[in-house]
């Protein structure tokens, strides 16, 4: 570490130490704890991943419970962060760690790396906090950070071997005390080096900060390239009948994995009901073409990472017999619904339904 970099560490430490927030994950030293917030974090903001973390901790307190639990009941605690596979890959982690593990949570960044889910980042954050591991961790945060202090223009995601933010964030680890410094240097990220409008003016780091001094502050960190959204169009049919509701679970491996939905139809571009109805996929959906939705949905916009679905959702009295798939679906009283994990667009629509 050279001076400057033994200084930076310390300024940013004794900043931390001053100003963090008080977040319940901050309270224990326990890995599976610690985990848990470390992936609810890659999913939100933290704001929002305080209650998810509660909810999280509340149900699964501990990798037992987490690995007996039904993937259905993880889903739905999970249900609204998106990103579904992660909760899969914990509750599959959970399982590892109770079978390879005896149950308890590795101690080592390199035991870590072979669970199910865990990769780099994740593992780093968890031995260092946790353990005291000397590993530094690099997220997006921290990639502007140190961008902007150096003056680095790097893209992020590059291999290990090309990645010189990684290097510099390892040159910069105080070896003593990874965790805090980890820690400190996610917090500074996330309130005065924020991606828009950072705080230059307040900054503890002014002075020793490349971007500040040479005025490449706006420039810095190297954005990777917009990837372009793929667009989908989804008619989703809430068919009512005595006993209840149509679903079923999603399952390949498309987006919302194991998830609960209606009848669905999608065209790879938006059309009208009318000609919809006239269309093949309908006449393979149901049996009688005299079905009609008594009621349509105006177009709904749900934008995920790489996708925007638009949806529309079309109530249909069409008893189930009218319904040729009606083996693969599940009839589901309302009031159950609620109990299943469904896509925060499903979710939302029935919020508003009941409203
Ligand atoms: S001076 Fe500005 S850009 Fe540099 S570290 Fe501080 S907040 Fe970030």
């Amino acid at each position: 570490m050279s001076i400057s970099e033994v200084k930076i560490s310390d300024i940013l430490a004794r900043w931390y130490l001053d100003h963090k927030r008080d977040l319940p994950w901050r309270k224990t030293k326990d890995p599976y704890a610690i985990w848990v917030s470390e992936i609810i974090l890659q999913q939100t903001r933290v704001v929002q991943g305080i209650d998810y973390y509660h909810r999280f901790m509340n149900r699964f307190p501990d990798l037992q419970s987490l690995a007996e639990a039904k993937i259905e009941e993880v889903l739905k605690v999970w249900q609204g962060l998106g990103y579904y596979s992660r909760a899969r890959n914990m509750h599959a982690a959970a399982w590892q760690m109770i079978t390879d593990h005896g149950g308890v949570f590795p101690s080592t960044y390199q035991e870590m790396l072979k669970l199910k889910g865990i990769g780099p980042y994740t593992a780093a954050a968890v031995a260092s906090i946790a353990f005291n591991e000397p590993r530094a961790v690099v997220d997006g945060n921290i990639h502007r950070v140190i961008a902007r202090i150096f003056g680095l223009f790097e893209p992020p995601g590059q291999v290990p071997a090309k990645c010189g933010i990684c290097r510099k964030a390892e040159a910069l680890l105080d070896r003593a005390e990874p965790g805090i410094h980890n820690q400190a240097v996610m917090e500074f990220g996330a309130l005065v080096c924020t991606p828009a409008n950072p705080s230059c003016r307040s900054c503890p780091l002014q002075k020793h900060c490349t971007a500040f001094g040479k005025h490449l502050v706006e420039e810095l960190p190297v954005r990777n390239k917009k990837t372009t959204q793929k667009h989908r169009y989804f008619h989703y049919f809430i068919v009512h009948s005595a006993e209840g509701i149509l679903i079923r679970q999603r399952t390949g491996k498309d987006i919302w994995q194991h998830l609960f939905e209606f009848p669905l139809i999608e065209t790879p571009r938006p059309v009208s009901p009318g000609r919809l109805m006239e269309s093949t996929s309908w006449n393979q959906l149901f049996t009688d073409s005299r079905v009609k939705p008594f009621k349509v949905s105006k177009m709904i916009k749900h934008t995920l990472t790489h996708q925007v679905i638009h949806a529309k959702f079309y109530h249909l009295d069409a008893f189930p017999d009218n319904f040729a798939l009606k083996s693969s679906f599940q009839e589901v009283p309302l009031a159950e619904l609620g109990k299943l994990p469904v896509p925060k667009l499903i979710e939302n629509y029935l919020e508003i339904l009941i409203d």
